[in-house]
């Protein structure tokens, strides 16, 4: 995570004489230098200098635009810095912006005088900064606080991850073998939009030349792979033939994916032409080692699962393709099971997965090798992006993962049991009502403001189920974004 740089640029101005600007730089420098060693910042945080002028705002904007390792800018105002200075500069802005609201001083001194006052006048500076970001309509997000106090910093590192995650899209290619399923709706988009929006590139590859290169895998290889699978995980399988054929597909998946600097990718159990399994085990491990995933050519899913995975680099919760598929109604206890037909992405488990062979019941091929678990018990967001013709709508639902009531022995799939909130009946009301999709990216790891940030630095709606949620404010809600952003629409 340390390579992506996120620049601090401090804006002053010439009022105060020179001695005031050292101090200004001394601060900052400091400053910045106390915020890059916080254990909570996971990337770079770098001093870029004090904007004094239009023509220096310019400069440092031009200069983070172009450069590949800068994934955001922070901007702060530590005295009065008239704001007609960063007009052009905001404008040119191509990076992810946060306002750091904050001072270099904690308690007000009693000695203060108007010395001082001239120094330290970030709570005026602030102002002036807001209100030519707000005439620009520029999205920001605004961390206001103590530099010093830990869960700003915290705060800092969530955004961080945020436009981390934003970065990873902008190059981000998903390789689709197949089409989406046949007569689904919410898995098709606008590649276009997205393309346009987020940077994904989503195209297609044949799943002959997949088969051909499964075909080609040296018998080596395989069994080398499937030594690791013994290590990672608990055999409880006789079939050896169905791991080995999992062990193949992996490899000639993971080769297909280098070969096209891809991320992502999907397949559908509709079009399995010259494969002998859907891949299971396959995808699973493929999950584990952040590419996104989606099934039945659920390109979107794939994408967000892969650009979640890259925001939440090194945490330790997991984050995992899901779907919702079925309620336990009972009073009380009411909760949603959800898994999907194979690809559950081991991060998530509570324990060690058992591979395990079974028979899939549709696309009429080979019983594969799957992963089987629970998933942990622990907060999580389920997360969906969806098209609603001329944009995308991301939601997002908080949900209390817990212990599952019984072992289900009979299930020969990962599952995770959920309980949304503000409870199950509102909050899958509110899904429905917002057109959320039956698969969503389950994560630990991002939590709904990373995710937010993630949708305003997208230039997306974002809507947000939680524990305040209620189905009055929230229809209202969506009715009046409806309108909001197909007037932005029109460009
Ligand atoms: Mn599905």
């Amino acid at each position: 995570m340390k390579k992506h740089e996120f620049w601090f640029v401090v804006g002053s101005q010439f009022l105060y004489g020179p001695d005031v600007l050292d101090i200004v730089a001394a601060r900052a420098a400091e400053m910045a230098a106390a915020i890059n060693a916080d254990p909570a910042v996971p990337c770079s945080f770098l001093c870029k200098g004090i904007v004094k002028t239009p023509e220096e705002a310019v400069a440092v904007v031009k200069d983070a635009n172009r450069s590949e390792a800068c994934a955001g800018v922070v901007t702060w105002t530590h005295t009065f810095s008239p704001s007609k200075m960063w007009i052009q500069a905001f404008d040119l802005l191509q990076k992810p912006l946060c306002h750091f609201a904050t001072q270099y001083h904690e308690a007000i001194p009693e000695s203060i005088d108007m010395d001082f006052m001239n120094l330290n006048q970030a709570a005026h500076g602030d102002r002036e900064h807001g209100f030519i970001l707000a005439r620009l309509r520029k999205p920001q997000k605004i961390i206001m606080g103590n530099w010093r106090a830990p869960e700003i910093r915290a705060e800092i590192g969530r955004w961080m991850r945020a436009a981390v995650g934003f970065a990873a899209g902008r190059d981000l290619r998903i390789v689709r073998f197949g089409d989406n399923m046949r007569n689904v709706a919410v898995t098709e988009g606008d590649k276009i939009e997205a393309q346009l929006r987020l940077g994904w590139q989503c195209n297609t590859w044949p799943v002959g030349e997949l088969a051909a290169a499964v075909a080609a895998v040296p018998e080596a290889d395989v069994t080398r792979r499937c030594r690791e699978y013994a290590q990672q995980y608990e055999i409880a399988t006789d079939d050896e033939a169905s791991v080995r054929y999992q062990a193949r597909l992996e490899l000639a998946i993971r080769a297909t994916l280098e070969r096209e600097r891809a991320a992502a990718f999907t397949n559908t159990f509709e079009d399995l032409c010259g494969l002998e399994q859907l891949p299971g085990l396959a995808t699973q491990c493929l999950l584990r080692d952040g590419y996104g995933f989606g099934a039945e050519g659920d390109w979107k899913l794939a994408a967000l699962g892969h650009v979640i995975k890259t925001m939440t680099a090194g945490m330790p919760g997991g984050t995992s393709f899901m779907e919702d598929y079925t309620y336990h109604l009972v009073p009380g206890e009411e909760a949603v099971l959800g898994a999907h037909m194979l690809e559950v992405c081991p991060t998530i488990a509570a324990a060690i997965p058992r591979i395990e062979v079974h028979p899939l019941g549709i696309g009429g091929k080979n019983p594969p090798a799957r992963l089987v678990f629970e998933g942990h018990p622990g907060h999580a967001t389920a997360t969906c992006l969806i098209d609603m013709g001329g944009r995308l709508r991301m939601i997002c639902q908080e949900v209390e993962c817990v212990k599952p009531f019984s072992a289900m022995p009979q299930l020969p799939v990962a599952r995770v049991l959920w309980k949304p909130l503000p409870d199950l009946q509102t909050a899958a009301k509110l899904w429905i009502m917002s057109g959320g999709s039956h698969h969503t990216i389950l994560s630990y790891d991002a939590d709904a403001a990373m995710l937010a940030d993630w949708a305003r630095m997208a230039g997306i709606e974002f809507v947000r189920i939680d524990a305040r949620s209620n189905p009055e404010d929230f229809e209202q809600k969506l009715f009046l974004n409806d309108i909001c952003w197909q007037l932005r629409g029109l460009r």
